[in-house]
């Protein structure tokens, strides 16, 4: 579902079906410590990006809202995890590599 900021996320969920107003992250919302989702924290937010960049089925995200510098301004942050080797991805645009290199063991 496109995103308010015009970004594809499979995260973003908004239903205005008779009369309905929701809007909702599902990725901010299974954080029990999350933080609050508005519209605006779609427009910087990595995780659009990551998905299209990284495709891999064992990449878990996990969002949280931060807050930037004197608690002005609210930014969204992104823990990923793979979750075949569970080990912390640094770069979860480009993922840990392992299924990288047993495509290269294959010859692939
Ligand atoms: S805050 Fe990020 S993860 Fe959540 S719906 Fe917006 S773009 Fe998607």
């Amino acid at each position: 579902m496109r995103t308010p900021a015009g970004k594809e996320c499979k995260y973003y969920y908004a239903d205005y079906h008779r009369g309905r107003d929701t809007q909702a992250c599902r990725l901010l919302e299974r954080n029990p410590q999350g933080g609050a989702w508005k519209p605006s924290l779609c427009g910087k937010c990595p995780v659009p990006d990551i998905l299209r960049q990284n495709a891999c089925p064992h990449l878990a995200l996990e969002a949280k809202v931060e807050k930037g510098f004197l608690g002005l301004t609210e930014k969204v942050g992104v823990y990923a995890v793979c979750a075949k080797k569970m080990v912390e991805v640094d770069k979860p645009a480009i993922g840990c590599g392992s299924c990288h290199e047993a495509l290269n063991k294959l010859g692939a």
